[in-house]
């Protein structure tokens, strides 16, 4: 697995395509996707998108369902115990506990979710079962837990000794500040079209690092981190989740992408609108950090994040690469 400093190395190359006037990744003479679509596709969030995408791109080229990929997709950094932000291995909350978002929307508009989950590897599958064995869309802490052990999933202990480590360490000042990009929060928000032309998408996460125990970000709530609407796309977040869920962030994005704003304009509309608010609540925007990567039916595809950073993975006929996110503070 490729670490951050790597993983920037790598993103620092793959802003030329960021430079691109379309988001597509592609020369612009190839962009022209009306009538013919780029799909199948997948997009997600960060450096890890990378190898879940690769996953996720497995069951998308056998013309497999994009519900099915993106569950496989997320499922490889929920299971990698290096992984300091999602599923095994994720970073604790101040008590030292390890509590699991995820959640799940596909082409019908079913959704699961589940949040603040312990002991579980593959909260996501979780959020997938929730969606297709409850008459309900979201289980939370002890509930999610004894049904997720009822499913046969099976409960292990998720906190690795590196994360264990850096919360002594922490809890020497107990101070919960942030970091305003990187290092103690990511998510993976995951989005994809299949062959058949539908839409799906994925997101899971440890939270925020230290996060009181029982705190929910945008992560695991439908229309805050994940939104997808079969007709016109799909979108999902990562970075400070507050922010996302006072906004609506995702299921703003797929709104503006309906009214007919481009993936890209849509995540650029959503992180103004936090901008605005941070202002409006005269906090400061340096310490804020979130990131959209929206898709729509079409196949074209865009990013937008407060500050530079932010990197997202793309997966379609023409590979599988890392590409810089633009941003708003320059
Ligand atoms: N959005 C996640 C949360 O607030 C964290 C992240 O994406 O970094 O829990």
């Amino acid at each position: 697995m490729t670490n951050r400093r790597d993983f920037l190395k790598t993103a620092a190359m793959a802003s030329v395509a960021a430079a691109l006037p379309s988001f597509t990744g592609k020369p612009e003479e190839e962009n022209n996707l009306e009538g013919k679509g780029n799909k199948p596709i997948v997009l997600s969030t960060w450096n890890f998108g990378v190898q879940a995408n690769g996953a996720a791109w497995e069951v998308l080229k056998n013309n497999g369902r994009a519900l099915d990929a993106v569950e496989a997709g997320v499922k490889i950094p929920e299971g990698d115990p290096k992984e300091r932000s999602v599923g095994y291995g994720g970073r604790p909350d101040r008590d030292g506990r390890v509590t699991l978002d995820a959640c799940i929307m596909d082409e019908y508009a079913n959704i699961g979710s589940v949040a603040c989950l312990e002991y579980i590897k593959h909260p996501i599958s979780v959020a997938r079962a929730v969606m297709e064995k409850t008459p309900h869309v979201m289980l939370v802490g002890d509930g999610a837990l004894q049904f997720a052990l009822s499913q046969g999933f099976v409960k292990e202990n998720l906190l690795v000794e590196e994360s264990e480590k850096e919360w002594k360490e922490w809890l020497k000042t107990s101070q919960y500040k942030p970091i305003a990009n990187i290092e103690n929060h990511d998510t993976i928000g995951m989005i994809a079209l299949d062959s058949h032309g539908n839409l799906s998408g994925a997101c899971t996460t440890s939270g925020m690092a230290f996060k009181m125990h029982g705190r929910v970000g945008d992560s695991p709530i439908i229309g805050a981190g994940l939104y997808v609407d079969n007709e016109i796309g799909a979108a999902t977040a990562t970075g400070h989740g507050e922010e996302v869920i006072r906004i609506a962030g995702c299921h703003l994005v797929v709104e503006l992408m309906r009214q007919g704003k481009s993936p890209q304009k849509a995540c650029e509309e959503a992180v103004s609108r936090i901008v605005k608010l941070t202002k409006l609540r005269n906090k400061n925007l340096k310490d804020i950090q979130v990131g959209f990567i929206a898709l729509n039916k079409k196949g074209e595809f865009g990013a937008y994040c407060v500050q530079g950073g932010f990197n997202f993975a793309v997966n379609d006929a023409s590979g599988n690469r890392l590409i810089d996110a633009d941003y708003f503070l320059k």
